[in-house]
């Protein structure tokens, strides 16, 4: 199915696989709401969707700051009339072993990959029941972007580990509650892609997520764009509740 007269709320579409997201979704034919920090990246992200027929809602807005969320999801609903779609896509990955971190990056972590994540998905949730009983599709979708480390554990990455093994429990529950109201609660689960993601770590420990991916060809954003979009273009009777994506060469 096309996405022709839906709309799309991604978080975190100012770079990397949120930014991928909104132009794949927006190719499917979603009008998008692009939310994150950066105004001008945004800007340049609906400059370009534009330039293709496309039609995207810049909002500035920091997800973990409870009534921002909330306004950017209202602030979608009420200037492009619905959501049917919410990629919950925003998020940090700050890694080094437990002792000696700064728990001021621990919390960064907690505000972002999770309560960011709920407060969207709070929001959310009624303009998603609602397009899921009223066309175009008779279908919704939030789609939960959380890590292969939501799935295994390792040294040195506990936290960002908690965060993501949350959205993966938090969403089984979720699709659990929600799925009978044909809204399908996904979860996408990707291995190292190139962003700016690891960018943000102190540089002990870049040099280790370095050592540690050395030579390992790595996917690009569009990679995981790509099963967004294929998630979320099923049939309304098909629900792809969860898919682990790993670069070929990432053991
Ligand atoms: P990027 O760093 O490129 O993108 C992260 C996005 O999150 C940016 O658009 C950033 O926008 C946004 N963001 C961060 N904090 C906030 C905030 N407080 N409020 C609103 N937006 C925020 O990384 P990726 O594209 O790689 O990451 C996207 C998701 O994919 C994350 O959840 C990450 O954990 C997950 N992931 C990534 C992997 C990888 O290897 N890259 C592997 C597995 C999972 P801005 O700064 O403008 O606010």
């Amino acid at each position: 199915m096309r996405l022709d007269g839906t709309v799309a709320l991604v978080t975190g579409a100012s770079s990397g696989i949120g930014e991928a997201a909104a132009v794949a979704l927006a190719h499917q034919g979603a009008a998008v709401a692009a939310v994150a920090r950066r105004r001008e990246r945004l800007e340049d992200l609906a400059a370009r969707i534009g330039k293709d027929g496309g039609r995207v809602l810049v909002i500035e807005a920091d997800v973990t700051d409870e009534a921002q969320a909330r306004a950017a999801v209202e602030r979608t609903a009420s200037e492009l009339g619905r959501i049917d779609t919410l990629v919950n896509n925003a998020g940090v990955m700050l890694l080094g072993p437990a002792q000696d971190a700064p728990v001021s990056e621990w919390q960064r972590m907690v505000e972002v990959n999770v309560l960011g994540l709920l407060y969207c998905a709070h929001a959310a949730l009624p303009h998603l029941i609602r397009a899921a009983d009223d066309g175009p599709r008779y279908v919704a979708d939030m789609v939960n972007v959380s890590s292969v480390a939501g799935r295994i554990a390792r040294s040195g990455s506990g936290v960002y580990n908690l965060t993501k093994h949350g959205v993966g429990a938090f969403s089984e529950a979720l699709r659990q509650e929600v799925t009978r109201k044909h809204v399908r609660i996904s979860l996408v689960e990707p291995g190292a892609v190139e962003t700016e993601l690891a960018g943000h770590n102190r540089p002990e420990v870049l040099e280790g997520i370095r050592s540690t991916f050395g030579d390992v060809e790595r996917m690009q954003p569009e990679d995981i764009a790509d099963a967004i979009a294929y998630i979320v273009t099923r049939p309304r009777h098909v629900a792809i509740n969860e898919v682990l994506i790993r670069p070929t060469e990432q053991e």
